[in-house]
């Protein structure tokens, strides 16, 4: 593999540092030096690459991916996809994402039982282009739950496995771990459109969530919960899940235990989706009059406060908005980082180290993803101006001038030069 030395940078290195114009040389797939001056390091055998004064940043981290999430309007549309079909949508989400600047994906939950594994094995081989993946499981629910589209008539499915009772959830998560998924996701409360199952209400028993964490922690995997209602997130923490999506809706016991806990536990509060779904679904036939109906405003701006105490708990809160649908597309997912300034009041800085430095902790490489520094793997991309001053940067493609992953440059102007 060839060097690259980048120069006439603003280096963002995602430390918490303010940035520095400086270069950065990469070596092979890491990072083999950063030096803090403008003027330019003498490296012999290195191919030079220009930044015409922007910003070089880490490669974001997305906590909450549907890569194999279709953009649909309604989930029981993915249940109509074949899997083959299916997983021709997941490489094109793969390359989108990656194209966004997401050079690493935390999954929330594969549309079907093998696609995020068999995704993640294929980008990690080399052989189609896309983020470093963490595989998930197929969303696990209940009768009643989110994701059980069935009819009494009539059997359809959309992203869930439907189980019921201790033995039918150890018996798929197992399935799961023997295939190589990476996190077992679990669906413990409702979520608003679901009627038998609004957000409030919290529906996998807890003899069904000890089940899934026993065979998580009997094979070396991670916990991910679907988790709206305060009781649904004690229930995951009284059973050690790690990762808590959504938590919209806590109460003063549920901030406590989650800040007694922050060494060990991630919150994505996925706000994106609420967002998008509230005030801009009106064309796939969701008035804003509809979403409060569902309960969503509420939800939202519960959800902003509940994040917003978990912040000032020090507990470790990430974006995600759960991009995957047609309001929401993949690709757009760092319009998430603007809701942390826009919505939560964090600073730029915050929000970007949210999906950073963070995010290579929720990856669990925080030693060599999520930062630049010597020996950190070489994910990295090249903004067109400042993020601190307008994180909106982050999410216009036309700003995202380079995208480079493990050393190798695949998208932007380097590409072939
Ligand atoms: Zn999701």
């Amino acid at each position: 593999m060839e060097s690259i030395l980048f120069t006439n940078v603003r280096v963002l290195d995602c430390s918490g540092a303010a940035p520095y114009a400086g270069a950065v040389l990469v070596r092979g797939e890491r990072i083999e030096a950063v030096w803090p001056v403008a003027a330019v390091p003498q490296v012999g055998d290195a191919r030079t690459l220009d930044g015409r004064g922007g910003t070089l940043m880490p490669g974001m981290i997305e906590p909450h991916a549907h890569l194999t999430f279709t953009d649909c309007a309604r989930s029981v549309e993915m249940g109509f996809i074949p899997v083959e079909e299916h997983l021709l949508i997941a490489l094109r989400n793969a390359r989108t994402m990656l194209e966004a600047g997401f050079t690493s994906c935390v999954s929330a939950a594969s549309a079907k039982k093998r696609l995020d594994i068999v995704l993640r094995n294929a980008i990690a081989a080399g052989e189609f282009p896309g983020p470093r993946l963490l595989a998930a499981s197929p969303e696990m629910t209940v009768t009643g739950g989110l994701g059980d589209v069935r009819l009494p008539h009539m059997y359809r499915e959309n992203f869930a496995v439907i189980l019921d009772g201790a033995d039918e959830f150890r018996r798929f998560a197992r399935e799961m771990c023997r295939e190589g998924a990476d996190t077992l996701k679990v669906n413990v409360s409702g979520d608003a459109g679901t009627p038998s199952a609004p957000a409030q209400r919290t529906v996998m028993s807890e003899a069904e969530i000890h089940a899934v964490s026993e065979v998580a922690l009997d094979f070396g995997k991670r916990v991910a919960a679907h988790a709206r209602s305060a009781e649904a997130v004690k229930r995951c923490l009284y059973y050690h899940v790690e990762i808590l999506y959504h938590a919209t809706l806590l109460d003063e016991e549920a901030l406590d235990q989650l800040e007694s806990v922050r060494e060990h536990v991630f919150v994505a509060p996925t706000l994106g989706h609420l967002y998008a779904t509230l005030f801009e679904a009106e064309p796939w036939g969701l008035t804003a009059e509809g979403g409060r109906r569902l309960g969503l405003e509420e939800e939202l701006q519960r959800g902003i406060e509940s994040a917003k105490a978990l912040h000032r708990r020090g507990v470790r809160i990430l974006p995600g908005g759960d991009y995957g649908f047609a309001w929401n597309p993949i690709g757009a997912n760092a319009r998430d980082i603007e809701h942390f300034v826009k919505l939560l009041g964090l600073s730029p800085m915050e929000a970007i180290l949210s999906a950073t430095k963070l995010g290579g902790q929720i990856m669990m490489r925080g030693h060599e993803l999520g930062q630049i520094r010597p020996g950190y793997l070489a994910d990295l991309i090249l903004v067109d101006g400042d993020p601190l001053a307008n994180v909106g940067l982050l999410r216009d493609r036309d700003a995202i001038k380079l995208v480079m992953k493990g050393g190798s440059v695949c998208v932007g102007e380097g590409m072939h030069a």
